[in-house]
């Protein structure tokens, strides 16, 4: 996927566009700032840029608003990335909704949401699930006719894993907080989608001979490691294949990232003429 991009932006460049990702950043929350570091470095390796507008925690909601609006009219800026979660004093689905469908390079807006649900329409699918699916295509693993647990139900990981999943014909059951036998619906399906949020929650006794398990949490455990939502050594013993925390889920979903970001340039070259 980066080679694509690679390419992508080379013929960008020689007409004189380079993509460019705008970041925005509400605190000085841990997590956003390696995320922010992370994405700095990887638009670099991609000759991508990235402007990133950091605005202190107790930013008023205007203000935000403002700068996206901004962003959303600047020609230069191509992909528009809002870091979540927002402070509790800002009305998150407002903002999220502010962005232009065209540079929502993250899959947010209700827009982008509508494309994820219905299979087309303006806006990128959200990165994280669409990172899933790419895993999936790229191992050539057919999901038709199979049984897939999603467990989580989130509108940024679970629901829309569980449309785009349905889309290739598996039959989904999700799976949450409220889920009787959890236990039972993890061991009987053919892929297993974890996005829980739950470091090391599911251990080898959820897992089953001959089963797909897509790790999509991100945790640090107690020893400082990254780790995601499933326990990969109880996990690995018995599965066909797992994806690994780190350079799993996470690390495609950053490809996928950058390619929407790449082809919102695309689209903007060609819409200019
Ligand atoms: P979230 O909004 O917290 O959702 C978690 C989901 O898990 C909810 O639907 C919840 O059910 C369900 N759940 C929680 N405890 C459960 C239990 N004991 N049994 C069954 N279901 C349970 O989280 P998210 O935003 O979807 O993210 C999920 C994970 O993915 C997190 O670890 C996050 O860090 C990670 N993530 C990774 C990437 C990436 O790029 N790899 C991107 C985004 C998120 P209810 O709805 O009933 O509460």
């Amino acid at each position: 996927m980066q080679q694509r991009s690679k390419e992508a932006v080379e013929k960008l460049r020689k007409n004189g566009v380079t993509p460019c990702l705008a970041t925005f950043r509400v605190g000085e929350n841990k997590s956003d700032l390696s995320y922010e570091k992370g994405l700095l470095k990887s638009c670099q390796s991609l000759d991508i840029m990235c402007e990133r507008k950091a605005f202190p925690e107790d930013v008023a909601q205007e203000e935000l608003l403002r700068n996206i609006a901004q962003a959303n009219e600047d020609p230069q800026i191509h992909g528009i990335l809002v870091f979540r979660p927002l402070p509790a004093h800002i009305d998150q689905a407002q903002v999220e909704n502010a962005v232009n469908p065209e540079k929502d390079v993250d899959g947010m807006t209700a827009a982008s949401m509508a494309h994820a649900f219905t299979g087309g329409g303006p806006g990128f699918l959200p990165c994280t699930p669409q990172a899933c699916m790419e895993i999936l295509d790229y191992y050539q693993i057919d999901c038709k006719g199979k049984k897939a647990a999603v467990i989580g139900r989130s509108l940024v990981v679970g629901k829309p894993a569980a449309m785009m999943l349905v889309e290739r014909n598996a039959t989904v059951t999700i799976c949450h907080s409220k889920t009787e036998n959890l236990r039972e619906e993890v061991r009987d399906a053919d892929i297993v989608l974890a996005a829980v949020g739950r470091a090391g929650f599911f251990d080898g006794s959820y897992f089953s001979p001959g089963q797909i398990v897509l790790d999509v949490g991100i945790h640090v455990n107690a020893q400082g490691k990254l780790c995601g939502d499933v326990d990969q050594t109880g996990a690995e013993a018995v599965v066909e294949a797992i994806t690994p925390v780190p350079g799993g889920v996470g690390s495609v979903t950053t490809s996928v990232l950058l390619e929407h970001v790449v082809k919102a340039a695309c689209a903007a070259v060609r819409k200019s003429w």
